[in-house]
């Protein structure tokens, strides 16, 4: 591994070990099954989605950034703008990227089918943030490989922008809850984990909401930024109806299959949350 894979790892464990202790010591929900459960398939699918990401592309995004550099290629290359600036803009522009990405992950059906197994997941905590389909990870690849390339991205915003992206996913997904007072403070900025909890509601009005996974300016900008559900955050029904809270339903092969389901694949967007509409800010 080379030395910005070291920095990533370091980077994933830290933010990692310090939201699991923050969620076990104080939890916002109780989950429906066992943590053991939960984790051991959670962290199954970030091992096979590491896998497919090294298979696909053994030299890794910030070898994408560095041969981009090399051939030149990217706006940002040929323009001579001071590097803090150019770091600045790559960081926007790939946040940007992936927004549209999950956006259209939710608008899309058959990128739906991949995307659901993410809000399968009966409760939300530190290892949802980790659990995506692999083939959401190769897509998620390949589009950020181009954004890189069209861009030019230095590859030290890449290697920030990984960091980032990994370390804001496990963050939003923890199961805690900060006084409601700076859970909207802190939503002028960022996605808190309340926010996007709102973004696992089993209502698709409310899980088509939320789509950023850092900075809050992109849902604010595109409208699609709600802060408060219908339903508290106590009581707000996380997952997907189609897939309850049992042990079938949380096996390794069972998230990797979900995609093929086809009988459960139109009503689970289809539960009905009427009106929260008069709940958007
Ligand atoms: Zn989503």
């Amino acid at each position: 591994m080379d030395s910005s894979g070291w920095f990533r790892l370091a980077g994933f464990l830290s933010i990692f070990a310090v939201m699991a202790c923050a969620e076990i010591i104080w939890p916002a929900r109780q989950a429906p099954l066992s943590r053991w459960l939960r984790w051991r398939t959670n962290l199954s699918m970030v091992v096979l989605g590491t896998l497919t990401g090294r298979v696909l592309l053994p030299a890794t995004l910030v070898g994408v950034a560095l041969m981009a550099e090399e051939n030149g290629w990217g706006l940002l290359h040929h323009l001579s703008w001071p590097v803090w600036l150019a770091i600045t803009l790559s960081l926007l522009w790939l946040d940007l990227v992936i927004y549209w990405q999950h956006r259209l992950f939710h608008r899309i059906p058959w990128l739906w089918r991949i995307h659901k197994m993410h809000h399968a997941d009966s409760h939300i905590d530190v290892t949802t943030g980790l659990r995506f389909h692999p083939v959401e990870i190769a897509i998620s690849l390949v589009v950020k490989a181009a954004a890189i390339i069209v861009a030019g991205a230095p590859a030290i915003s890449v290697v920030i922008f990984e960091i980032a992206l990994n370390g804001f996913s496990i963050f939003n997904h923890t199961n805690i809850r900060l006084p409601q007072r700076i859970d909207d403070a802190l939503g002028r900025l960022i996605i808190t984990q309340r926010l996007h909890r709102i973004h696992h509601s089993q209502y698709q009005n409310e899980t088509d909401t939320n789509f950023g996974f850092s900075v809050s300016l992109w849902d604010r900008l595109f409208r699609s930024f709600k802060s408060r559900a219908l339903q508290p955050d106590e009581t707000l029904r996380v997952g997907q109806q189609a897939y309850p809270p049992t042990r079938q339903n949380n096996t390794v092969w069972r998230l990797l299959t979900m995609p093929l389901d086809n009988q459960v694949n139109d009503d689970t967007k289809s539960a009905d949350g009427n009106a929260t509409d008069d709940f958007r800010k």
